[in-house]
Parts: structure tokens; C-alpha cells; sequence
């Protein structure tokens, strides 16, 4: 009988992982918390509420995947000058110069077009929707997992491709050591503190300008904005922002919406506020990828790696997820190359 292999996310390290389990000739089941695949990655009508971008130039594993599954890509748009906002309301018009930025990729109809694409590399049946996982538990030979309906399943092995902070959420028995717990515990989840705001038109006005849609600002609620037009489709300008998420509780959502769309005019001019809708979406306040203490802002990019697991769980229990990776760790590739190492060790 082939081993059976439960994958705890499937977020992209966790779909990547079945898929290549599935390959080799595991038998492979995924429990995921939400109703929808994908994690972070969320796309909406085309338009990424979670990542963006990939960069080729040094993103080999992603390329290279996305090149094997025949995604259609584009690049990310940036000709034309970037507006900067150094004080409320003083705007600054710089042309950069050629070649200032590393050039990153875009998938046409969104990120999400990857983790469908590999969610459809599985059998039927593989991934098990509304599936939150509460107990890990070693029997005599194998690990039986229990969801929060109560139900439960054995397995010879569990790879927990979840945020790493989000571990304290599932009882262990044997219980992890408290080492282990507080390396969990200590490894932030990356982006997990922001929100993403999109505003949608219905043509990319700015570039008529000569203006890339990029914008940077010291003053406004959004810190960072790019162009997330799609080939051929709406267009829309999206932004990182500067409020840190308690800044950002302090507003309702219609207020939040109306500064966003006011920094986008004084950046890009009247016509930004014809926006035909703002999409929004806060991770701070998504209970399956953010800890209460990922709403503190990161001053610096953290360093990742592999976490260690007590001798105990050594064999029975891997963990995936981006966050376990030291080289690409926060980014999809960090996701992939971690299942990659979880497979291979396998
Ligand atoms: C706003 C934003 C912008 C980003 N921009 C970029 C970018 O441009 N480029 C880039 O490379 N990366 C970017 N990232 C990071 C990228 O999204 C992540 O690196 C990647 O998606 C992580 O994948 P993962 O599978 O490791 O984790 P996740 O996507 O977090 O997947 C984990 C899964 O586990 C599930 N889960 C959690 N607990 C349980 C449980 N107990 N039981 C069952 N299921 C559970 C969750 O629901 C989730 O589906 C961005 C992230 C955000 C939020």
C-alpha cells in the first residue's frame, strides 16, 4: 500500500506539495481551514488582493512552474514617471531611469490562476474544503488528525504547510516542547500585518499622462502604488498601505475607501476618482492567515528558515509553508521551494 500523506494548507506550499506527492505515488489527502483554496493567493475578477508579482531574474522554481502548467504571463506595467508624496499634498513627478527597477511577472487573470492550475494536477477528492485541523496525534505506527467537526483520520505522515504562528491553533500530543513552540511562535507571517485596496477603472487613464501608476508617499494612508490593470481587461491601481492595521481599525470602511481614492487624485489626477469599484481586503483580520501579533508592523524583512521539530516528531510531522524557507522565505517561491525540501526529505 502507498503511504498516506495528510497535508495540513493548501495555500501554494501545500497544493505543491500533493502535487508532487502525487506523482511519486502517495496517497495524499489536504485539509484546508477557509472554503476556497490558495491561502494568500486571492484573486478577485483578475485582480490580486494577495500576491502579485514573480521575478524570473532569480525566481527559478516559480518560473520554471508556471512555465511547466502554460500560465499565460505578462510584465508588471512600469513606463512612465513616479509620483511621490514626501508631504501631504506636495506631489513630486520623477522620471527614473531606465532599467531602475527588477523586472517582475504577472499572471493574466491573476495569481490565483496558479494555485487553480496545480489544484487541478489532483484527483478529485484530494483536497477536503471547511477542514480545520485541531489535533496532531501519534498512535502506535502512524498520526491521526482531527478536524474541528470532531472528525478524524490516520495517516503515516502530516506536512503542516500552514503559517508557523498559526501552529499554536492545533493541540500535539506527544505536546511540542516549549523550544518548538516559541520558534513557532516567533517566526512572523509574511504580509500577514497588511491590507491591499484596489481601485478599479475602466481604462488606465494615467499612462495617457505618462504617469507608470507607480506612487510612493510619506503622507497618505497608502505607503505604495503600482499599476493592476489585466491585458485586455479593466483597469486598476493598487496599494500597500502606510496605516499599520490599528491605524487602519480606527476608520470604517467607507472612510477608509474615500482617503484612499483622495491620495489617487492628488497622485494621478481628477480622473482617479471615478474608480468603478475599490476591492479591499485585510489579512490583519483573517484569522487563517494572521496572530494577533502580526498586526505590529515589520521594520525589516525577517530571516526565515527550516524550524526544527522535537525528536519525538521526527519522521511523522514536516513542516512546508514559505515561512520555513531561507532563502525565498515570504515569497511564493519561498512556498515552493519549501515543498519541495519537505517532498524530497520524504
Ligand atoms: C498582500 C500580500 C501581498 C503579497 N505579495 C507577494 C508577491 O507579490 N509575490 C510573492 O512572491 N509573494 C507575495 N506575498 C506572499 C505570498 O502570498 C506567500 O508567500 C504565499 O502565498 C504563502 O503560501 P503558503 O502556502 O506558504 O501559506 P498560505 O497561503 O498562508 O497557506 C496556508 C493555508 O493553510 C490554511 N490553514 C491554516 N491553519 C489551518 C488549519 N488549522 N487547518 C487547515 N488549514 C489551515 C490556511 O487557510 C491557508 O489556506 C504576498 C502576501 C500578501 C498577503
Amino acid at each position: 500500500m502507498n503511504p498516506s500523506i495528510a497535508i495540513i494548507g493548501a495555500g501554494v506550499s501545500g497544493l505543491y506539495a500533493a502535487s508532487l506527492l502525487i506523482e511519486k505515488g502517495y496517497d495524499v489527502t489536504v485539509f484546508e481551514a477557509r472554503d476556497r483554496i490558495g491561502g494568500r493567493v486571492l484573486s478577485h475578477d483578475g485582480f490580486d488582493l494577495g500576491p502579485t508579482w514573480y521575478w524570473p531574474e532569480t525566481e527559478t522554481t516559480i518560473t520554471q512552474l508556471i512555465e511547466r502548467l502554460g500560465l499565460p504571463t505578462f510584465t508588471q506595467y512600469t513606463a512612465g514617471d513616479l509620483m511621490l508624496e514626501r508631504q501631504f499634498g506636495v506631489i513630486e513627478r520623477h522620471t527614473l531611469p531606465p532599467g531602475h527597477t527588477v523586472p517582475s511577472m504577472r499572471l493574466v487573470g491573476g495569481m490565483m490562476t496558479l494555485t487553480t492550475a496545480l489544484a487541478a494536477t489532483l484527483p478529485d477528492g484530494t483536497i477536503k474544503l471547511e477542514s480545520t485541523v485541531t489535533l496532531i496525534q501519534q498512535t502506535e505506527d502512524e498520526v491521526s488528525i482531527e478536524l474541528e467537526t470532531g472528525r478524524s483520520q490516520t495517516f503515516s505522515h502530516v506536512i503542516l504547510a500552514i503559517p508557523p504562528r498559526l501552529a499554536s491553533r492545533i493541540s500535539f500530543q506527544p505536546e511540542l516542547s516549549e523550544t518548538t513552540k516559541s520558534n513557532l511562535a516567533n517566526t512572523p507571517t509574511w504580509m500577514a500585518g497588511q491590507a491591499k485596496v484596489l481601485a478599479v477603472y475602466d481604462r488606465p487613464f494615467w499612462r495617457d499622462n505618462g504617469q507608470s501608476g507607480q506612487g510612493m508617499s510619506w503622507a497618505g494612508v497608502l505607503q505604495e502604488i503600482h499599476d493592476a490593470s489585466q491585458p485586455g481587461g479593466l483597469a486598476a491601481l493598487f496599494g500597500f498601505f502606510r496605516l499599520s492595521a490599528a491605524e487602519r481599525s480606527v476608520f470604517d470602511q467607507d472612510e477608509l475607501n474615500r482617503r484612499v481614492i483622495d491620495q489617487l487624485v492628488r497622485l494621478f489626477g481628477e480622473e482617479a476618482r471615478q474608480s468603478r469599484d475599490v476591492l479591499y481586503m485585510d489579512w490583519s483580520s483573517d484569522r487563517d492567515t494572521a496572530s494577533p501579533r502580526d498586526a505590529q508592523p515589520l521594520t525589516e524583512f525577517p530571516v526565515y528558515q527550516p524550524i526544527a521539530l522535537d525528536p519525538a516528531w521526527e519522521g511523522r510531522l514536516s513542516l512546508a509553508g514559505t515561512e520555513t524557507d531561507s532563502l525565498f522565505g515570504g515569497h511564493i517561491e519561498g512556498a515552493l521551494r519549501a515543498a519541495e525540501r519537505v517532498v524530497e526529505k520524504l
